[in-house]
């Protein structure tokens, strides 16, 4: 039972501890190339907070992960049978329900442990900050926590060589047999204003993959998941210890 986990802790440890930080890992459920389980993004969310969690706990943060959210935005993929879509619509309102219980009961401090590159919550975060100015509300892409060129040969963008390489180490009984692995072949677009990021219209999943991944995994290994799983959970646990102790009414230099 670890205590920093609150699907696993209990009422007799929480009814008197103080916590001072909150995190919310936010995934998705759909498909993830040929061969990586449609929870992807639930796994790598679940053990990457819960294991950066451990260490700025271990440093005396008062941090409670709470349970991730397992439908992420998938509106760029309607037809791709069992991809489950939850809205930005309802995101946000599962957003507010549990920002007012922290409001509420003074856990001042969220950040959201964002799993999956669907899912944009700055709209909604400026929205709910005016509406709880108490509240310090955050997001982090754990993806983008790290520049994976260092640790990838070949890194893409959806169930690549990164994704691979993590679930290998982390799910290996869920990750089938090399053979199995598509291309991850990803169609570019025509018009030049995309690719040069000042353009931007979502993506129609099944006009530019035909395995549903985006990226290469071909050159995934264990190893290579294991370092990037160290390097990404020691960074993020460093972010945990530095917002719980951090002074939201001072945050400025
Ligand atoms: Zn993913």
């Amino acid at each position: 039972m670890r205590p920093y986990i609150l699907a696993e802790t209990n009422w007799n440890n929480v009814k008197n501890a103080k916590y001072e930080l909150a995190i919310l890992p936010w995934g998705a459920t759909e498909a993830h190339n040929f061969h990586l389980p449609y929870a992807t993004d639930n796994f790598e969310a679940d053990l990457l907070a819960a294991e950066s969690a451990k260490i700025a706990w271990d440093k005396g943060t008062k941090v409670i992960v709470l349970p991730t959210i397992p439908f992420g935005v998938n509106t760029g993929q309607t037809d791709i049978y069992l991809n489950i879509n939850m809205n930005p619509s309802t995101q946000f309102a599962v957003l507010n329900d549990v920002i007012e219980v922290l409001n509420r009961q003074g856990i001042y401090k969220l950040l959201i442990f964002n799993s999956h590159g669907g899912n944009d919550f700055k709209t909604a975060l400026r929205e709910l900050g005016a509406k709880y100015p108490k509240m310090f509300l955050g997001v982090s892409n754990w993806y983008q926590s790290i520049d994976r060129t260092k640790y990838f040969d070949d890194p893409g963008d959806h169930a690549d060589e990164m994704e691979t390489s993590l679930m290998l180490y982390l799910k290996p009984d869920l990750v089938l047999p090399k053979e199995k692995w598509g291309e991850g072949k990803e169609k570019k677009r025509k018009i030049k204003a995309f690719s040069e990021g000042w353009l931007w219209t979502e993506r129609k999943w099944s006009d530019i993959t035909e395995d549903t991944g985006v990226g290469n995994p071909a050159l995934s290994t264990k190893e290579k998941g294991e370092k990037f799983f160290h390097a990404v959970t020691k960074k993020f646990g460093d972010l945990f210890y530095d917002l719980g102790k951090a002074d939201i009414k001072d945050m400025y230099e």
